[in-house]
């Protein structure tokens, strides 16, 4: 019975003592989106785009990303539509690009072409806004600054990335962390090995934090957008260092909802979690 009541979150997810967090979803296309609107999601915080085009057999050009995109976006009509440029790299290789080492925007900044053909077919229509996966530092917002009005956020996914937060929020209108990269990146573990996502390590929390006094300092939303987001033990955590969006599966909307309502204290708590994390002493530097 637990389960069914929160099966549809309604009304905005605020926590007991008032902070506001926006759900939203982290979707490929349609049917997802379908899913997340029904389930109470206030729009999409990561659309990952890159998985359409996994077996493609040359960059896609601007008519096959509004083939992509516009069933989505019709969806969301005026919703937040937080659309991830091209991730490929890694794990997500298409078959033409199985030669190259570059990942993420620097593999995109390598081909401005493919990353101008995306931008345009991406548009600027409201709500719409444009996510970086795998920033590397400033001039990599400030690159594909110039070729869209669109808002522009930085997915801060690598511990190098974490240090430069400062001057990555500068330059961005918000930032999203990638914690399943960003885990991996700062325990050197694979994230698709069963049992190594261990985001709530102090060294990977200390790397949140970091991000999460950056985004503060300069104004900017925070939104979380990997797995962690919907974790019940990160959740209070990340509320508490500040986050706005929580970006969530589809099929978790509704618990991170109603994980949100029943939060209370989540400040103090995570003042309390990140100073036993600094007295334990030197876990916060590899
Ligand atoms: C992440 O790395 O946490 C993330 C949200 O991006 P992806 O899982 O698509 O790499
Ligand atoms: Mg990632």
């Amino acid at each position: 019975a637990r389960r069914r009541a929160a099966a549809v979150a309604s009304g905005p997810a605020v926590t007991r003592d008032g902070l506001r967090v926006r759900i939203l979803a982290n979707a490929a296309g349609p049917a997802e989106v379908r899913v997340a609107l029904a389930a109470g999601a206030e729009g999409v915080g990561l659309l990952r785009t890159e998985l359409a085009f996994l077996d493609a057999a040359a960059w896609p050009d601007e008519a096959a990303h509004r083939r992509m995109l516009e069933p989505v976006l019709a969806l969301l009509a005026g919703r937040t539509a937080t659309v991830r440029v091209l991730d490929f790299g890694g794990d997500k290789t298409p078959p033409f690009l199985r030669d190259t080492t570059a990942r993420g925007i620097a593999l995109l900044l390598d081909h401005p072409g493919a990353l101008a053909a995306q931008l345009q077919a991406i548009g600027t229509a409201d709500g719409v806004r444009v996510l970086l996966p795998l920033v590397r530092d400033a001039a990599d917002v400030e690159a594909v600054r110039a070729h869209t009005q669109a808002p522009l956020g930085a997915m801060i996914e690598t511990a190098a990335a974490a240090a430069r937060a400062d001057e990555i929020a500068a330059v961005s209108d918000f930032l999203s962390i990638g914690t399943n990269d960003l885990t991996a990146d700062v325990l050197g573990t694979d994230r698709f090995a069963p049992g190594t996502v261990a985001t709530h390590d102090p060294r990977v929390l200390a790397r949140i934090a970091a991000v999460a006094h950056a985004a503060q300092a300069h104004g900017r939303v925070l939104e979380v957008c990997g797995e962690a987001a919907s974790d019940p033990r990160m959740i209070p955590l990340l509320v508490g260092l500040g986050v706005g969006e929580l970006s969530v599966g589809a099929a978790r909307v509704a618990a991170t909802h109603a994980a949100v309502r029943a939060l209370e204290g989540a400040a103090q708590l995570a003042r309390t979690a990140l100073a036993a994390k600094d007295a334990g002493g030197g876990a916060a530097t590899r």
